[in-house]
């Protein structure tokens, strides 16, 4: 006894290792066929992860997603590309060296080696054939390439701009890299804002249509392309100049109204959403940064500090990053503009909530009709004029009347007109007249690339004293890191301290140059990663074409919810360029995206800090990857949030116990064929057998449209607890054997995309030959699947008459119809009136017979 038990017991350890080491010993078990192929094609994808050296629970979350899909899709005939890299560059190789550590490419050689021995132990389906590393010079060159034809487009362009600045990581960050005013690396750390010369690339070249083809990204969850849409942020409006007042000396003020025409007039172009309110307009108001604001300020020191206090105030909004909650402060100037429509002189203020770099850095301020001028307006005492009424009521409205439901007054020759007709109306005349036009604007600001950081791809431009920027020709690609650099902390690109490195040659003259310094965004090389699998080894182009055209779109995209902005736009922007190159067929690289949850644990997101990390590898030696990667499944739908408890990865490790118990020893049962064989006893096996191709029907819709693996292990759950329950059956023979062998074989097919060790272990002890992968899927027999009848009595005034057959759940109606088509029924009721059925669901349907 002691015997068999010990013969029982499942090994997960033994079992893994066994299985592990001969998926290792025969890498073209996860390769895609070539681009040739006639299957089907199917693209899966886990983003790639940054190569810390451990990986950790949402790792295991987020692959063992993408795994049970690619397997499935293997299973089901599909030509499947499932790749896997590495987002190699970046500061933590560099932090890493500032300790002491070894330097940044050995230190992340080591993690991807180290990583890469988890995944295999955790039994991921990846081509490694297609691996792709960032931090390589044959991938990176390609990044230097994309970003000498974007300079060719006039897409990659230097500009001395406001930057974030994290004093952590003593960089640049982009703008989508400042979290609540902090950096996105370093959540306690303010971002500060420094002016620096920086390299750009024009993402917003594509705004309208990054924005427009969220629509045809009916795959992607609504809240990814909301964030998308809100952070590009397009607004309609109107741009329309003001006219500065002119102080003439000794003579006061001049009038405007008359010489609009043909002089030079200093214009306050200002940006509006509403100019149908723009009678209403009772000030003008200038960022602190507005060019004329420093004329204003030349001439009056008083005016200077006021400016400067306004300007410290908006500083510091930005920094906490919370500019929209700041605290409202003005001046007024004691200059004078003049309303191009009507020539109203109104006075003009600077104000600490104008932004030079959103719009034009001026505003009319309607206080009647918006409630940030409202505020405003009442706090400094400056006039409030309505100028809109609702359509509908004489009453007058409540101010600020914000709604563009109304019509004008107050307006001149426009009273009367909608709110939407006075828009169009005076964007002609503005049109006309020369003062202004119709305008969309958007929040997306251009892509800041530059990092004064070593880690990273180098930009490849050379500064020329004779000839100023020059970019490194094609043929002197890749511009490599170079290997020994003494990594500080001090200021500026650590490059820049290479002199090996910065001193060249100018390609144009031969003259001596210097190489740029800073080095790309390490989102840069996430943008287009994706297209270089399809190609890895390609030594002469990013990748061929052809290649990329059978595999794009992507099928399905799986990652965090984290990347809806960053990576996520980035890609987009990239692929819509490269399309522009003639590179690319497609409009948007990721047909179908799915966000899943965070992996949490006692109420908080894993990390170190706050001590609670499960680790992957712990989880793996005690309970088995199979158990780890099935409980990550289970434990919630892929898209919430996981709260990671020990006692669920034994329990699933304790049902995966009990499937393999059930699978050794029915297998090797011995088992009655004849019985099977005349039928005589297959009622025995029908439940069984409903229940195995109801579980098929429902994995197999989950799989296509809600993913909620969850519910499909529970199903699996279910159907093994069943099986368990007929032991005495089985025991007694009087199952079938071919019942056993579909019962035992479709039970191993269903579980191998969650736990493919046990899966491939148990196919192998069924007698089954070749790879579980290559299987075809189960089919459902809609047959075999449905429900079981039910007898139901018919009484006629009480007495029973008959017993008609429904499917079990059958609803009144339904039973209710089957009982008066009945024969006897119809017999008995004949030239008589039914005046009243009644019916008991599952059990019983009484007529009333007259
Ligand atoms: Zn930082
Ligand atoms: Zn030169």
């Amino acid at each position: 006894m002691a015997d068999e038990k010990e013969q029982l017991r499942y090994d997960p350890a033994a079992i893994e290792q066994k299985w592990q080491q001969r998926w290792a010993a025969d890498p073209k078990l996860y390769a895609a066929e070539p681009a040739t192929s006639n299957k089907p094609k199917y693209y899966v994808l886990e983003m790639l992860p940054y190569p810390s050296g451990q990986l950790h629970m949402g790792h295991v979350r987020n692959y063992a997603i993408g795994d049970a899909l690619a397997r499935q899709m293997w299973m089901r005939g599909y030509n499947v590309l499932h790749p896997m890299g590495w987002d190699a560059f970046g500061l933590p190789a560099e932090n890493a060296a500032l300790k002491n550590n070894p330097p940044p490419r050995e230190w992340t050689l080591a993690n991807i080696a180290a990583m890469k021995r988890q995944f295999e132990r955790l039994g991921m389906g990846f081509d490694w054939a297609t691996e792709v590393t960032t931090c390589m010079p044959d991938y990176y060159r390609w990044n230097q390439w994309f970003f000498l034809r974007m300079y060719e487009k006039d897409l990659a362009y230097r500009k001395k701009s406001k930057v974030n600045w994290c004093p952590e990581c003593a960089t640049v960050l982009a703008n989508e890299q400042v979290v609540d005013g902090c950096c996105w690396r370093h959540e306690d750390t303010k971002v500060e804002q420094r002016d620096l010369v920086q390299w750009f690339l024009r993402i917003t070249a594509y705004a309208q249509e990054l924005l427009d083809d969220l629509d045809k990204l009916d795959g992607w969850p609504e809240k990814v392309r909301t964030m998308q849409r809100n952070w590009i942020g397009r607004s309609e409006g109107t741009e329309v100049d003001f006219f500065l007042e002119e102080i003439n000396q000794g003579s006061g003020i001049r009038d405007l109204g008359s010489e609009k025409q043909g002089t030079k007039q200093t214009r306050i172009r200002v940006f509006t959403t509403r100019v149908d309110t723009i009678f209403g307009a009772t000030s003008v108001q200038l960022a602190p940064e507005h060019p004329l604001v420093k004329v204003f300020t030349a001439e009056d020191a008083g005016l200077k500090a006021k400016v400067e206090e306004l300007l410290a105030q908006q500083k510091a909004a930005r920094e906490a990053g919370d500019l929209g909650a700041i605290d409202k402060h003005g001046v007024v100037t004691g200059r004078f503009a003049m309303n191009p429509y009507n020539g109203e002189r109104v006075p003009i203020w600077v104000a600490n909530y104008i932004l030079m770099d959103y719009g034009t850095g001026a505003i009319m301020s309607v206080p009647a009709h918006d409630e940030r001028d409202y505020e405003f307006a009442m706090k400094y005492g400056i006039e409030i004029r309505q100028v809109i009424k609702p359509v509908q009521d004489d009453n007058e409205a409540k101010l600020p009347f914000i709604s563009e439901d109304g019509v004008l007054v107050n307006s001149g020759e426009y009273d009367g007109l909608t709110c939407a007709q006075a828009q169009m109306k005076l964007q002609e005349v503005a049109t006309r007249g020369e003062f202004g036009e119709a305008k969309v604007i958007f929040r997306l600001k251009d892509w800041g690339v530059s990092r004064q950081r070593y880690w990273g791809t180098p930009i490849p431009m050379i500064h020329c004293e004779r000839d100023g920027l020059v970019p490194v020709p094609d043929d002197q690609l890749p511009v490599l890191l170079p290997d020994k650099i003494e990594i500080t902390q001090q200021g500026g690109s650590p490059l820049a301290r290479v002199p090996e490195f910065v001193n060249t040659t100018c390609p144009k003259c031969g003259g001596p140059a210097k190489r740029e310094t800073d080095t790309m965004d390490t989102f840069v090389d996430s943008s287009w990663y994706f297209y270089r699998y399809t190609d890895a080894h390609n030594a002469k182009a990013p990748f061929d074409p052809e290649i990329v055209k059978y595999w794009f779109p992507i099928d399905q995209y799986i990652g965090g919810v984290e990347h809806a902005i960053l990576h996520l736009i980035y890609s987009r922007f990239w692929t819509k360029v490269m399309r522009d190159l003639g590179l690319v067929k497609n409009d948007e690289p990721v047909e179908r995206l799915f966000t899943q949850g965070m992996v949490i644990k006692d109420g908080a997101k894993m990390s170190k800090s706050k001590g609670n990390v499960v680790s992957p590898d712990d989880m793996v030696a005690r309970y088995g990857a199979d158990s780890a990667r099935m409980y990550s499944l289970f434990a919630a739908p892929p898209d919430r949030d996981l709260d990671w408890q020990e006692d669920g990865v034994a329990g699933v490790s304790r049902f995966l116990g009990r499937v393999w118990r059930i699978v050794t020893k029915y297998s090797a049962a011995p088992q009655s064929d004849v019985l099977g064989e005349t039928g005589a006893n297959t009622n025995k096996g029908a439940p069984l057998l409903r229940k195995l191709h109801q579980t098929i029907a429902k994995i197999t819709q989950d799989f296509e449209a809600r993913w909620h693996f969850n519910t499909d292990v529970a199903a699996i759950m279910e159907l093994v607890n069943e099986i368990q329950n007929a032991d005495a059956q089985f025991a007694a023979g009087e199952i079938p054997a071919p019942v056993v062998r579909e019962l035992l074989r479709t039970l191993v097919l269903l579980l191998a995309p969650f736990a493919p060790f046990l899966a491939a272990e148990m196919w192998e002890q069924l007698g089954e030959e070749g790879a579980i992968l290559r299987t075809p899927w189960p089919q459902s027999d809609p047959e075999l699947a449905r429900e079981d009848e039910i007898e139901i009595p018919v009484q006629i005034n009480g007495k029973l008459v008959t017993v008609v057959r429904v499917a079990a759940g059958a609803d009144a109606k339904v039973m209710e119809a089957e009982a008066l088509a009945n024969e006897k029924v119809r017999d008995r009721t004949a030239g008589r009136n039914v005046a009243k059925v009644i019916v008991v669901p599952g059990r019983a349907v009484n007529l009333v017979v007259k």
